[in-house]
C-alpha cells in the first residue's frame, strides 16, 4: 500500500509541555533528519537531539563547501551546506523539535505504559525524554569534542590537535584537557619551546602521572579544579578568563577534551552489535532492543547520504506502523520467521536427501 499521505502537526501544540514524545530522535544527519520530517509528517510529536551546535551531520561538519554530485534532482550538484539547510528547514516546517548541544547518555525502559508501548527514558547530557520510540541516526565517525565557550570565537586561534608550527618561543599557548592527548599536547609545546597554561577541570590530570610531572618541571603554570569562564579576541590573541579566577592571554589554544565517538554511544546502549562493531538491525530497522531503530552509517555498508535519507524514511514508517498499529510489525515478523523455518526445513530435507543418496551409491559400489 502506497504510503505518502501527510498529515501535519498541530501548529498550535504546546511542544514544552508533552507528557511524552511519540518518537525521539538521536542525531542531526541526513538519516536523522530524514526520518524525523517522516514522522513529523505523520503527525507524531518528534524530537531530534544533536550534540553539536548545528543539523546536517558529516555533510554540514565535513564537507560543507563540496559539491555533491550524487543526489538525484540536483544535476548541478549541491554543497553540503545548503543540502543540510534544506533538509533542516523542512524539519522545521513539519514541527519537528530540536536540542542542539546535548548528547545521548543512555537510553533506560521505564515500566510505564502508554497506549500498548512501554516508554523509554532517553538520558542526554541535559536533560531527560519520556517517548514511545527511539531512531538512533548517529552516523560512526569520532569527532573532537569542542569547548564552546572556545568554539564561540570562531577563530583559527583554537585547534583540537598540535598544529605544525616549527617553533613556539616566546609563545603561550593554553592547553585545555587533563587526560593523556592533553598531557601529550601540554610536551610537544614545550619540546617547542612554547610556554603551556594547562587547564584541567578534575582536581588531578586523568592522563599518565610522570608525564603530568614533566611539564610542571618544564615550568607549566597548572590549573587544576578550573574551567574556561569566557573568552575573547584581543589583538589578534586570546585572551581566557578562569573560574579560579586567573586570567591568560595566550597566543593559541589547543582543546583535547576526548572524542564524541558512535562507537562509545553504542556500547552504552547495550544493543546487539555486528562483528565490525556496527549495530545490528533486523529487517524493520530495529535493533535488539524493541522499540529502537537504528538507520545510516551506524550499520551496513553503503555509506552514503541517500542510503541514510531512505533508512531514515524507512525506520521512521516502521516506528509510525507500529505506534497506529502495534500487530503489523509482529504479524510481519511471525511471517519472515514462518518463511525462515520453511527454508531451514527444505535445506534438512535436502541434506537429509543427499546423505541418503550418498549411503545408496557406497552399498552398490
Ligand atoms: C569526506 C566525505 C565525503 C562524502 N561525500 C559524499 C558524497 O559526495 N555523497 C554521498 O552520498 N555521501 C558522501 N559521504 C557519506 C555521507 O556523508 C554519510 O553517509 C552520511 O552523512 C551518513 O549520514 P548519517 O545521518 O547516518 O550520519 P552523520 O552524517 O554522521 O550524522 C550523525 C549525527 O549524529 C550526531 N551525533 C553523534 N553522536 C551523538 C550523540 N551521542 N548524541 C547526539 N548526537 C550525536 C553527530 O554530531 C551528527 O550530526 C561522504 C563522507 C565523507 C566523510
Amino acid at each position: 500500500m502506497a504510503d505518502f499521505k501527510v498529515t501535519e502537526l498541530d501548529p498550535e501544540l504546546d511542544f514544552s509541555n508533552l507528557a511524552y514524545w511519540d518518537v525521539v530522535i538521536i542525531g542531526a544527519g541526513p538519516a536523522g533528519l530524514t526520518a524525523g520530517l517522516t514522522t513529523a509528517h505523520r503527525a507524531l510529536t518528534t524530537l531530534i537531539i544533536e550534540a553539536k551546535d548545528k543539523p546536517g551531520g558529516q555533510p554540514q561538519f565535513l564537507y560543507a563547501d563540496k559539491r555533491i554530485v550524487d543526489i538525484p534532482g540536483f544535476p548541478d550538484g549541491i554543497t553540503g551546506d545548503e543540502l543540510s539547510e534544506r533538509v533542516y528547514r523542512q524539519a522545521v516546517d513539519a514541527f519537528v523539535q530540536f536540542r542542539f548541544n546535548e548528547e545521548l547518555v543512555s537510553i533506560d525502559d521505564t515500566e510505564d505504559i502508554e497506549k500498548g508501548d512501554t516508554l523509554k527514558r532517553v538520558v542526554t547530557t541535559n536533560g531527560e525524554y519520556l517517548c514511545r520510540k527511539v531512531i538512533i541516526a548517529v552516523g560512526l565517525l569520532h569527532f573532537p569534542r569542542k569547548l564552546p565557550v572556545l568554539d564561540e570565537l570562531n577563530t583559527k586561534k583554537v585547534y583540537h590537535k598540535v598544529p605544525k608550527i616549527g617553533d613556539y618561543e616566546g609563545e603561550h599557548v593554553a592547553v585545555i584537557g587533563g587526560g593523556d592527548s592533553g598531557l601529550d599536547a601540554a610536551v610537544m609545546v614545550q619540546q617547542r619551546n612554547g610556554h603551556v597554561h594547562f587547564i584541567v577541570r578534575e582536581d588531578e590530570a586523568t592522563g599518565k602521572a610522570d608525564t603530568f610531572q614533566r611539564i610542571c618541571d618544564a615550568g607549566a603554570d597548572v590549573h587544576l579544579s578550573t574551567e574556561v569562564a569566557s573568552a575573547e579576541l584581543e589583538g589578534g590573541d586570546l585572551k581566557l578568563s578562569l573560574t579560579d579566577g586567573a586570567t591568560i592571554d595566550c597566543e593559541l589554544a589547543i582543546v583535547q577534551i576526548g572524542f564524541l565517538s558512535a562507537k562509545d554511544t553504542f556500547q552504552r546502549l547495550n544493543v546487539r552489535l555486528n562483528e565490525d562493531g556496527s549495530m545490528a538491525i533486523d529487517p524493520y530497522f530495529e535493533t535488539s532492543r524493541k522499540g529502537i531503530f537504528a538507520v545510516g552509517d551506524v550499520h551496513g555498508d553503503i555509506k552514503l547520504v541517500t542510503v541514510a535519507w531512505a533508512e531514515g524514511i524507512q525506520a521512521a514508517i516502521y516506528a509510525f506502523k507500529e505506534i497506529t498499529s502495534p500487530y503489523w510489525l509482529n504479524e510481519k515478523r511471525l511471517r519472515d520467521l514462518k518463511i525462515s523455518l520453511i527454508g531451514e526445513k527444505l535445506a534438512s530435507d535436502a541434506s537429509q536427501l543427499s546423505k541418503s543418496q550418498r549411503g545408496k551409491s557406497t552399498r552398490n559400489g
